[in-house]
């Protein structure tokens, strides 16, 4: 029927050339930017779609469901690079370092240090993002933006932690801008080169303010049923 969505491989296509655009509009190189499709709540059927369509970089919010779905797909599809973008808590951690790639939500020294424990055990960890609280809110995971510089000292300095960069998720009901300037600033006075930042609505203006990822799900694979 004419009135159906477009496939998942055609959103992703125009995902793809909005972001080599506001590359471009930004003076940026091309291929500065990481597109990471966040794939929860859909299942492997519709993931395959995307990966068929060539997208390799993926982004999932729980370590269960990932558990769940990406282990057979991965056997499938090579050089697939899995981040965890959603809360991990700390009995998690073994779990979270063998499946993903990259932890974008590092976010507590009890953390930081399960996460260190890990390695001393002669597991190798994923690349870290910290995640940063941009709009200080009491629900919203993260380390507050005055605590950040801190944090991450105690992260890479002391406790020599592979972390890479910074990732926010600002407030739902504030200019983005603001919040993606944030992160930027701090990330710079912290000499972090990689900045997780912006979604489906608003990854472009995120591009502008220097992110190097960008985590992109409903524009590529549509809206999700509300859990
Ligand atoms: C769900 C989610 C996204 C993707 O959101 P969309 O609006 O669907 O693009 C990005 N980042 C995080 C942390 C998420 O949980």
């Amino acid at each position: 029927m004419s009135d159906l969505p477009p496939p998942s491989s055609e959103r992703l296509v125009s995902v793809k050339q909005s972001i080599v655009k506001a590359e471009k509009d930004a003076g940026r190189p091309a291929g500065a930017v990481t597109l990471v499709a966040v794939s929860k709540t859909f299942p492997a059927e519709d993931i395959r779609a995307v990966l068929d369509a060539g997208q390799r970089v993926f982004g999932e919010n729980r370590v269960q469901e990932a558990h769940g779905k990406w282990p057979e797909l991965q056997e499938q599809y090579a050089g697939v690079e899995l981040h965890l973008i959603g809360p991990l808590q700390s009995n998690k951690v073994g779990e979270a370092v063998s499946l993903f790639d990259v932890i974008e939500t590092l976010d507590r020294e009890k953390l930081a240090r399960a996460l260190a424990a890990e390695r001393a055990k002669g597991h190798k960890l994923p690349d870290l993002f910290v995640q940063v609280n941009t709009g200080a809110e009491v629900q919203k995971a993260g380390v507050l933006p005055q605590d950040a510089d801190a944090f991450v000292a105690l992260c890479r300095d002391e406790l020599d932690l592979p972390v890479v960069g910074l990732m926010c998720i600002p407030p739902v009901d504030e200019e983005p801008a603001l919040h993606f300037a944030l992160l930027e600033k701090i990330a710079n006075r912290n000499m972090l080169s990689q900045l997780s930042m912006g979604m489906s609505s608003d990854y472009e203006t995120a591009i502008e303010f220097g992110a190097t990822h960008v985590r992109v799900g409903s524009a590529i694979f549509g809206a999700r049923t509300p859990v």
